[in-house]
């Protein structure tokens, strides 16, 4: 199975570059099914202080437990475990807002948006990211990974059938095959000179975030209360602020029974031609609120817990992420931007994609490249989905109604989008087979909320021309507003009940009575390829597993 000149203790089936938490997902999964796996990391870690929405990460985290048979991941997949597994602080996130921010001016009440759980649903985990790295390298180290921290690595080289990792104390592993899990910095994609200069994508954005104590309850600046209707708690869940240029993502943190303090972790992201980075992170952060005095008066006094970051601009590209013996995956592979927060998740997807191929081509003792090529193929039409959908919202966000009218249709996009994957689960719990799993993997538009689905295609293709004529100033922003709102009534496969057709909407709540409605909708108005999926989804999602 080995190359036969360098077997030996130091020598490895896998290198995985990289001690993230994608990296040692990856390396638990294999160890489990007897891979020997070594991880090399320095422990320089650019997520710092990073706060992070983890609805998807323990999404995918139940998937790969239950698909791999790593149980011990059923540790991070859900809440409660989670209060139990990592240290404090964690963020529940029982509902979602969006408020549009004007200069100088508090948020018009009609300008918000809030999508809530299901009532008694639990609630999904924010995180934060260095405790999920930490706990899931000892799940890798527990169950068999060599795990090499502080080692930089200096150079990489394919020769023979062997991947030699040279660290900067010029330690050697060597390998039969390589998984580049280092992020953006990665000293491989550099060597190969695999990192496209300025990156593929339009997409132009940097942030500053850090986490802040003190200030405000956002309950006392979206006042007067009784404006801003039936909005559950502002602080059950994460908000992000939209404003011309940018957004501000707030996420909540001890804001669950029983927590000790409370925080809130900020990102602030800005079009970076629009707004250069002048001067000290916080020094950007306190001109940002001076100019919006609602976040001006929710922040006003408080202070970091934590050392702000800057990140610079955030796009990365590469040109290949599969190649003779290796392969590149999580933020090493392509990032775009933090809106839609799934990043990381999207790295343990392609850990889902990736375990079954290296299990085989392990026990084949074959690492043909032909058998990654689908990872790569999918990886980067994600990536570029992923800067299709930053590219509308930015350029939606010169005006309000059009950016709800954008918003609205992701939501179409998040709300059955996530069902083929929940179904695939299902499928693998009743039966034990992956097969639908591997069929997923076919879907025609990867990195689309709703990769499975022609229908959603045609409507966001549809509301990004819109934004994008908008922003290059070919249409006037209400008249594309109205025209994206009616695509959303037109679209057969987005039900009344959730309001999203209407401008008006401002909160979409999953109460039993529109669960019920929905299951309605489904027997009688869906499209025949959508009912029983969403009945199925349904079912799962209520049960929460
Ligand atoms: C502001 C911001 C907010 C975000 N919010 C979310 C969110 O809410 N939800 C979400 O899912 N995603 C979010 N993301 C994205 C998420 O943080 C990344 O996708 C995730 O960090 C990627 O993990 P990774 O393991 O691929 O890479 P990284 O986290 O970059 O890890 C790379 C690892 O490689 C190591 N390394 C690097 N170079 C070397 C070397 N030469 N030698 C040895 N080791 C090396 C590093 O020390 C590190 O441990 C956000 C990102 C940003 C910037």
């Amino acid at each position: 199975m080995r190359n036969g000149d360098v077997a030996g203790p130091a020598h490895h089936d896998i290198v995985i570059l990289g001690t993230g938490t994608v990296a040692s997902a990856l390396a638990a999964v294999l160890v489990r099914h007897g891979v020997k796996v070594v991880m090399a990391g320095d422990e320089a870690h650019p997520a710092a202080g990073l706060d992070e929405m983890g609805a998807e990460v323990t999404r995918h985290l139940r998937v790969l437990g239950a698909r791999y048979k790593v149980p011990e991941f059923q540790r991070f997949a859900a809440f409660e475990p989670l209060l139990a597994e990592l240290p404090a602080p964690l963020g529940a996130e029982l509902c979602h807002s969006f408020v549009y921010q004007r200069p100088g001016r508090s948020p018009e009440p009609s300008e918000v948006m809030q999508v809530s759980m299901p009532a008694k649903a639990p609630p999904e985990p924010n995180l934060r990211r260095p405790a999920l790295d930490r706990r899931l390298r000892e799940v890798a180290e527990s169950l068999g990974a060599s795990v090499r921290t502080g080692a930089k690595v200096a150079r990489v080289s394919v020769a023979d059938g062997v991947v030699t990792v040279t660290d900067v104390d010029g330690e050697r592993l060597t390998a039969d095959y390589l998984v580049d899990a280092s992020g953006p910095g990665s000293v491989f994609l550099t060597d190969r000179r695999l990192i496209e200069p300025g990156s593929r994508f339009t997409t132009r954005t940097r942030s500053l975030y850090a986490r802040l104590a003190g200030g405000r309850p956002m309950e006392e600046v979206m006042r007067p209360a009784k404006a801003y209707g039936k909005a559950a708690s502002w602080t059950g869940g994460s908000t992000h602020h939209l404003f011309a240029g940018g957004y501000l993502r707030a996420i909540p943190f001890g804001n669950h029974p029983g927590a000790a303090a409370r925080s809130t972790g900020v990102t602030l992201t800005l079009d970076a031609d629009l707004h250069p980075e002048q001067g000290a992170p916080q020094e950007q952060f306190a001109e940002f609120l001076s100019r919006y005095p609602a976040l001006a008066e929710q922040f006003e006094g408080a202070e970091p817990v934590e050392p702000w970051v800057s990140t610079g601009r955030h796009q990365h590209s590469v040109s290949h992420t599969v190649g003779h013996r290796w392969c590149v995956i999580g933020d090493a592979a392509g990032y775009v931007d933090p809106f839609n927060s799934r990043a990381l998740a999207a790295g343990l997807g392609a850990v889902n994609m990736l375990a079954w191929r290296l299990l085989e081509a392990v026990r084949d003792g074959d690492y043909a490249t032909e058998r990654f090529e689908p990872l790569d193929r999918f990886t980067r039409r994600s990536l570029n989905a992923n800067d299709d959908l930053t590219a509308m919202l930015t350029a939606s966000l010169c005006d309000a109604a059009l950016a709800k009218s954008a918003l609205y249709v992701l939501q179409a996009g998040f709300r059955f989008g996530g069902f083929p994957a929940l179904d695939a689960y299902g499928q693998l719990l009743a039966t034990g087979s992956d097969a639908a799993f591997r069929e997923l993997e076919k879907a025609p538009y990867p990195g689309s909320l709703f990769p499975t689905h022609a229908g959603y295609q045609r409507l966001f293709t549809t509301a990004a021309a819109e934004c994008a004529a908008v922003a290059s100033g070919r249409a006037e922003a209400a008249e594309a507003a109205g025209r994206v709102f009616a695509a959303v009534r037109e679209a057969d496969f987005v039900p009344a009940v959730l309001g999203l057709d209407d401008p008006a909407t401002r909160f979409v709540r999953l109460t039993p009575a529109t669960v019920l409605r929905l299951v309605l909708w489904s027997f009688t108005r869906a499209p025949d390829d959508l009912g029983p999926l969403v009945r199925r989804g349904l079912r799962i999602a209520l049960r929460g597993r």
